[in-house]
């Protein structure tokens, strides 16, 4: 057979599928290293494998190409090797193992991507409703500022009250209070505002802190009746809060 005739089979020889005749032919050119025959064979081996390697479309497992490569490396250098079908299925069977370990290790990959998409939406679903709670905040905010209905208090006017702010009341909407100088809460204690009438127990209004700043913004979304109300007062208390004002107000906004 003329090395023309044999490019056809070169392939067929490398996947260890070529017929007897094909095979001895092919072998025979290999044997006396035929300058023509030889290269064409070798590519062909190479592309076999190579074909099967890159089957997998993303980056292999640090080491697995490695480990298939070096298992493959002896089969693909022997040019005259005396059985190339036992070496080509040693070959497809260290593909076969390659692939199965590639399966099982993409399958734990897209386990652990689900599992981190899982959690990014979570995240995603915690900074959204935060921000709804913020932006609710701010719209609330700037009603109880902005309503004509709204009465203004301020307190702290002189350096002998730390905390100084102010304070907005509207009859349906509630109270806004921004206050400044009001250090953070010591651990285990809390804020709390309350609406003092001017008869009767003062009323909870709502638990705050302050940030590092030592600045707090409190919104009580609750209607006040302005007719009774005397004054808005803070006083710091159990983490918990109380049904009743333990301690002397820090802060005292009266009407
Ligand atoms: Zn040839």
């Amino acid at each position: 057979m003329s090395c023309d005739e044999l490019k056809e089979f070169y392939e067929l020889y490398a996947l260890g599928v070529a017929e007897p005749e094909e095979r001895r032919e092919v072998e025979e050119h290999l044997e006396r290293n035929c300058p023509n025959c030889t290269p064409g064979i070798r590519l062909a081996r190479q592309q076999v494998a190579a074909l099967a390697l890159a089957a997998p479309q993303v980056e292999l497992p640090s080491g697995l190409r490695d480990r298939v490569v070096t298992a493959v490396a002896p089969v693909l250098e022997k040019p005259t090797s005396v059985n190339w079908l036992t070496h080509a299925w040693a070959t497809l069977a260290v593909l076969m193992l390659a692939a199965v370990l590639w399966y099982n290790y993409s399958a734990r990959r897209l386990e652990g991507q689900l599992a981190l998409l899982g959690r990014r939406l979570a995240a995603a679903e915690t900074t959204n409703s935060e921000l709804t709670v913020r932006n609710r905040l701010l719209v609330e905010a700037l009603a109880l500022v902005s309503l004509p209905e709204s009465r203004q208090l301020i307190f702290g006017r002189t350096d002998r009250e730390p905390p100084r702010g102010r304070i907005w009341v509207h009859p349906q909407r509630g109270v806004l209070l921004l206050a400044s100088r009001l250090p953070p809460a010591p651990a285990g204690r809390i804020y709390e505002m309350w609406i003092v009438p001017k008869s009767g127990p003062p009323a909870p209004a709502g638990l705050f802190n302050s940030d590092p700043r030592g600045e707090a913004t409190h919104v009580w979304s609750l209607p006040v009746d302005l007719s009774t109300a005397a004054a808005v007062a803070v006083t710091l208390e159990p983490e918990a809060g109380a049904p009743a004002p333990t301690s002397t107000p820090l802060i005292v906004a009266s009407f």
